[in-house]
């Protein structure tokens, strides 16, 4: 089976939508989203782009606040102070990487935790870890879902995630423990990554290494899905041998499969942080 993100993520934009709507209807107010960018990376501008337009999708305003690439680390805190303040802002969002004169973690703490979308505040990672309700980052959040939305059960499976970057592979495998799985975490001293990799019943890959798994590493009828993107001659490939792989198991395609989902789950945390600032106002 191929694992269609694309379908499961406009299904999700739909519900969103609906909620939008309801809840501007019910508050009278509407849900606000700024998207901060320093400088021009090519990559980061499309990227901010598809947020801004799947925001007007569903009915959430998005402010874009282009920044040039100097500003200095005190006039970019200084920014984001302002946006914390501002009560049409529910949600921020630092379009990362930032250029490499700024300190990205300080950048990260200066978001207020309540508007956190991203997900990445030290205090909503502290939270995910103890597994209290929080902003949960998007990708992670959104491969969840891929798996339940497909039918495949997480609770007592074996499941294996290939990396451990804090934007990815800790954040899904906590996840996956949440829910009740036997979690592995393989990264790059892991030995023998196939003989780890064929035991997953769920197997997440986020290793940004083109093709790394290949279908003898993989489980008959597993659920596997493919966070990475990489450019090989010009066309995008993910982690996984995608010909192969769909075979003999479940796999998401690149594109198409974990990408649009984190764009709809940006959606969702908006709209959460939108209902959290209700029940303190
Ligand atoms: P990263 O570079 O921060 O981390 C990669 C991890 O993979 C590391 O922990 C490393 O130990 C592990 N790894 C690398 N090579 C390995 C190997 N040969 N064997 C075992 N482990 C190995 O990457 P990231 O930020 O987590 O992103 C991973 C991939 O996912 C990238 O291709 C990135 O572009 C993609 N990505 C996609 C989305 C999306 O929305 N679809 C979002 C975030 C990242």
């Amino acid at each position: 089976m191929i694992i269609d993100g694309k379908a499961i993520a406009t299904q999700i934009r739909e519900e969103v939508k609906n909620k939008v709507r309801e809840l501007t209807f019910r508050t009278g107010k509407n849900i606000g989203l700024a998207v901060v960018l320093v400088g021009e990376n090519p990559a980061s501008l499309v990227y901010v782009g598809q947020k801004e337009k799947a925001c007007a999708e569903v009915g959430i305003t998005s402010f874009k606040i282009a920044l040039p690439a100097d500003i200095t680390q005190d006039s970019l805190a200084e920014k984001i102070e302002e946006l914390n303040e501002d009560p049409s802002v529910h949600g921020i969002l630092v379009q990362l990487p930032l250029p490499e004169h700024l300190n990205e973690s300080a950048v990260i703490e200066k978001i207020s935790p309540k508007k956190d979308v991203d997900g990445f505040h030290p205090l909503n990672i502290g939270r995910l870890v103890a597994g209290e309700e929080t902003f949960i980052p998007c990708t992670p959040q959104g491969i969840i879902e891929l798996i339940e939305r497909s039918g495949f059960t997480i609770e007592g499976q074996e499941a294996v995630v290939v990396g451990r970057s804090n934007i990815v592979g800790k954040p899904v495998a906590l996840l996956l423990l949440q829910r009740h799985a036997t979690v592995t975490i393989c990264h790059t001293r892991t030995r023998n990554l196939g003989a780890v990799t064929r035991r997953a019943d769920i197997l997440v890959v986020a290793a940004g290494r083109p093709r790394l798994v290949k279908a003898d590493m993989v489980k008959e009828g597993a659920c596997v899905i493919d966070v990475g993107i990489n450019r090989v001659e010009g066309k995008l490939v993910g982690d996984v041998d995608f010909e192969e792989v769909k075979k003999k198991a479940s796999v998401t395609p690149v594109p198409g499969g974990v990408g649009p989902m984190t764009v709809a789950m940006l959606l969702k945390n908006t709209v959460f942080a939108f209902e959290k600032s209700l029940e303190v106002s």
